[in-house]
């Protein structure tokens, strides 16, 4: 399955940089790498919850800033406040709807050609890049039905 190598190749990050494998991280990893709804914290609490009832916000929150700082998700600021997360072992573009905060990864396979370029054009400068993330702001489908300008 491909959701299990991408498992597996976020498990042997955390192993390369001596981080424990706890069953509350197993359950986050797995959730992120499933989800393509870009969740809150909020959001990832309540869907585990059920399941988890012992896994608590602050565990989310503090696993999420792990996953963050290992380069596996990314924090996308939420308009609203707060952030929301994303699985991101493969970068890729993100339309995000001004008005009701709607993120849409579009699909542009060009841009792991791009991403590389624009990582080389960065290397000119003696700077080591790690992840490169677009995104277009602008008003979804949804939203510009309702308000129409
Ligand atoms: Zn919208
Ligand atoms: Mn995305």
């Amino acid at each position: 399955m491909m959701n299990n190598e991408k498992y597996e190749r976020a498990i042997k990050k955390f192993k390369k940089n001596n981080i424990r494998i706890t069953p509350q991280r197993q359950i986050i990893l797995d959730y992120m790498i499933n989800s393509d709804q870009h969740p809150t914290v909020e959001n990832i609490y309540h869907a585990l919850n059920k399941k988890f009832s012992n896994l608590s916000m602050a565990t989310i929150y503090n696993n999420l800033n792990l996953l963050k700082d290992l380069d596996i998700i990314i924090e996308i600021p939420n308009p609203e406040g707060g952030y929301r997360y994303d699985f991101f072992e493969t970068p890729h573009i993100h339309a995000i709807c001004d008005n009701c905060g709607k993120i849409i990864d579009v699909d542009f396979p060009q841009y792991q050609e791009f991403d590389e370029e624009i990582k080389n054009a960065v290397r000119k400068y003696n700077f080591s890049p790690k992840t490169s993330h677009i995104e277009i702001n602008g008003i979804c489908e949804n939203c510009q039905k309702k308000r129409p300008q």
